[in-house]
């Protein structure tokens, strides 16, 4: 599947949850931006991928290692394990940031609440808020690139997001999942990279989601309604629905009623 697809996927299926998750306005448009970043993600173990071309050398040279450490791709990146792994990722990022809130609102003194610290009106440069930082950059760097929102600008674009969420705390809101509140951005990254393989599952390719237990290639459709990556039948089908699925889900997570 193209990073065009992958990114509206992953961008349709968090406007979809956003009416269950009672996510609206400014968390809702992060929320939709982030999970279309994420929702290309998993090709960060290609290097010719589009999130791998974010930052140019530096995220070339990071899907490079990536490919080594996980078996290539489409492999590693592409199972419950990746996915495990990238969402571990977020909430630790996020658990650093709030604890550098925290601190912050300690010495401060006057924010009570966890979050409040983040979001509260003396957020200040924190090193707490770069490793959350340069994932939202990339995130949002890479969902403008996939959707060519912005053209050359979208890196900056991307970077100016990031920067305006970690002073928020956007990407600490919580969202109430059963029993679990989990914050926006490893929400994000976990339903936009499973987005993303069940969209490379719609394809011949198929993801060993398993890996690295198993290489079993998983498929979601019979062999003959599979289809080949940037041919007849993603260009004009899948993306058309994506795009039109997309819309009406966004119209629907605003309130209003389809
Ligand atoms: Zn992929």
């Amino acid at each position: 599947m193209l990073g065009r697809d992958h990114a509206l996927s992953g961008a349709f299926a968090f406007a979809v949850l956003g009416p269950t998750l009672h996510v609206t306005g400014s968390h809702l448009a992060a929320g939709v931006l982030l999970t279309a970043g994420a929702g290309v993600l998993p090709d960060i173990d290609h290097p010719d991928s589009t999130i791998a071309r974010s930052f140019g050398f530096l995220t070339e040279s990071f899907a490079w290692f990536v490919a080594r450490i996980s078996g290539g791709h489409r492999h590693g990146t592409h199972s419950l394990a990746g996915i495990a792994v990238f969402s571990i990722g977020a909430l630790a990022a996020g658990a650093y940031q709030l604890s550098g809130a925290r601190v912050g609102a300690h010495v401060g003194g006057a924010v009570g609440g966890a979050v409040g610290g983040a979001v509260g009106g003396h957020a200040a440069f924190s090193w707490h808020m770069v490793p959350a930082g340069l994932y939202l950059a990339l995130l949002y760097s890479a969902a403008l690139r996939a959707l060519q929102i912005g053209g050359h600008h979208g890196d900056l674009l991307g970077i100016g997001g990031a920067v305006i969420t970690c002073y928020t705390g956007w990407d600490l809101f919580r969202l109430t999942v059963g029993h679990w509140h989990i914050p926006l951005l490893a929400l994000a990254t976990a339903v936009g990279c499973a987005a993303h393989i069940a969209g490379d599952e719609l394809t011949h390719g198929g993801c060993p989601i398993f890996w690295p237990f198993s290489e079993h290639e998983f498929h979601l459709l019979p062999g003959p309604l599979q289809f080949t990556t940037a041919k007849i039948c993603e260009t004009w089908v899948i993306f058309p629905l994506l795009t039109g699925g997309l819309v009406l889900a966004v119209w629907h997570a605003t309130g209003h009623p389809l």
